[in-house]
C-alpha cells in the first residue's frame, strides 16, 4: 500500500522533471541554433584511449572497450572516451609516452611494459610468488598499493587505476618433460619480466617475443618452450598445435594487474562527479575483466583437454622451491636498484606475509577440502 503510494509520488515527480527538461533542451537547441559554440559545449570532453593490445583482442582489447563505454554512458557524454588498438595511433610499447606528453588522454595497458622507464613499475603488475588477484585488489584498495602505484606512476606524468587481471596464469608450453630444476639449463624459453629473470637465473636463455611471433617461433624449435596468459587466450592462440605439455601453474604471473593510465593534467583537470566516475568505472572493469578470464578459462581448459588431447603436467615441489628461491634472489636484487622500488616491494611483501596466513586457513584450506573424493551433486543431464 505504501509502496503504491510512493510509486504515485515518483511517477508525478518524474512528470515535473520530464516537463522541465523539455523546456531546458528548448532552450539549449535554440541558443546553438543562434549562436556560434555555446558555453555548454565546453564542459563535453573528448578523450582518445590508447591501448598496448590489438583492437578488440579478447579479455584484454575487450576489457579496455568496456572502461571506454562505461565512462561515456556514466557521464551521459560529458566525458566520451574512444578506444584505438595498438598501432592505430602510436605503437603499443609508446602508449605510455604518449599519455605522459599529453598526445592523448588515456592508457590501457600492463604495469610491467614501463619497467624500463620507472622500475618500480614491473612490480605492480605481478611478482613471482607473489598474490593471488584478490590479494591484489586487497594491497591496491586497502593495502596503500594505490597511493604506491600512483607515485610510481607520477614519474611518468600519470595517474594510476587497476583495471582488470587476468587471474592464475599457466606456467606455459613445453616440448620436453620438466623433472627437476635442472632441466632448465639450456633452456629457450619465451617469458618476459621478473619471470623471465628467475628462468634465466635457473640456467635458461630468455627470449622476449610480442604474442603474435610465439606460435610461428613455438613450431619451428626456435624456442622450446614459452608462456603466455592462461587456457583463454592460449587456446585462441593455437599453442596446442606447437607443444607437447602444457604445465601449470604459473607460479611467474599469479595474478596479472592490467592498468588505466591518464595524463595527470587531464585527471587534475577533471571536476569531482567526473573523478568519480571515472574511478567507478574502472572498478567494474577491474572485476569483470577477472571474471571473464574465470569464466573462459575454466571452457577453455576443457576445450584443450578434451577435444586437443594437450597433456596438462604439474611442475613438481622440486622444481617450484627452487624457483622460489631464485625468485627471492632476483627479487631483492631487483629491489635495489633505487628506493621507490625498495618501498613498493616492501609494502608488497608485507602484505604477502599477512595473505599467506589468512589464504591458508580460508581459500587453500577451503580448495584442498573441494578436491577430497566424495561424491556430490552433479547438474542434471551433466
Ligand atoms: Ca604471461
Amino acid at each position: 500500500m505504501r509502496l503504491h503510494i510512493l510509486g504515485k509520488k515518483m511517477s508525478t515527480q518524474r512528470r515535473n522533471v520530464i516537463k522541465t527538461l523539455g523546456v531546458g533542451s528548448l532552450a539549449a537547441g535554440a541558443a546553438a541554433s543562434t549562436f556560434p559554440k555555446p558555453a555548454i559545449s565546453q564542459d563535453l570532453r573528448e578523450w582518445r584511449m590508447v591501448t598496448t593490445w590489438p583492437a578488440n583482442f579478447p579479455g584484454l582489447g575487450t576489457g579496455a572497450n568496456l572502461l571506454g563505454e562505461l565512462i561515456t554512458k556514466m557521464s551521459d557524454g560529458r566525458l566520451t572516451v574512444r578506444v584505438f588498438g595498438a598501432g592505430e595511433i602510436v605503437p603499443a610499447f609508446e602508449s605510455m609516452d604518449a599519455v605522459g606528453n599529453g598526445t592523448v588522454e588515456m592508457g590501457h595497458g600492463a604495469p610491467y611494459y614501463w619497467q624500463g622507464k620507472v622500475n618500480a613499475a614491473a612490480y605492480l603488475a605481478a611478482i613471482p610468488f607473489g598474490l593471488t588477484a584478490q590479494e591484489q585488489n586487497a594491497w591496491f584498495y586497502y593495502g596503500g598499493g594505490q597511493e604506491l602505484a600512483d607515485k610510481v606512476y607520477a614519474e611518468m606524468g600519470a595517474k594510476f587505476f587497476p583495471s582488470g587481471n587476468t587471474g592464475t596464469q599457466m606456467g606455459g608450453w613445453f616440448n620436453k618433460e620438466m623433472n627437476s630444476l635442472a632441466d632448465y639449463q639450456g633452456l629457450k624459453m619465451r617469458i618476459p619480466g621478473l619471470g623471465g629473470k628467475v628462468v634465466a637465473a635457473a640456467g635458461g636463455t630468455v627470449v622476449n617475443l610480442p604474442g603474435g611471433e610465439i606460435p610461428p617461433a613455438l613450431q619451428a624449435g626456435q624456442i622450446d618452450a614459452t608462456e603466455w596468459v592462461g587456457p583463454y587466450n592460449d587456446l585462441a592462440f593455437g599453442l596446442y598445435r606447437a607443444a607437447k605439455y602444457y604445465y601449470y601453474p604459473g607460479w611467474h604471473e599469479p595474478a596479472t594487474v592490467l592498468e588505466n593510465f591518464i595524463n595527470l593534467d587531464a585527471w587534475n583537470g577533471l571536476p569531482d562527479d567526473l573523478k568519480a566516475i571515472v574511478e567507478t568505472a574502472n572498478r567494474a572493469v577491474n572485476v569483470t575483466v577477472l571474471s571473464e578470464f574465470v569464466a573462459r578459462n575454466n571452457d577453455s581448459l576443457s576445450t584443450l583437454v578434451n577435444e586437443h588431447g594437450v597433456e596438462l603436467r604439474p611442475f613438481n615441489d622440486e622444481i617450484l622451491a627452487g624457483l622460489g628461491q631464485l625468485a627471492g634472489e632476483v627479487m631483492s636484487d631487483e629491489a635495489s636498484a633505487d628506493p621507490l622500488s625498495r618501498e613498493v616491494m616492501d609494502s608488497l611483501l608485507s602484505f604477502r606475509e599477512m595473505a599467506k596466513s589468512w589464504a591458508g586457513v580460508s581459500e587453500q584450506s577451503f580448495m584442498t577440502a573441494r578436491l577430497l573424493p566424495f561424491e556430490f551433486a552433479q547438474p542434471s543431464g551433466g
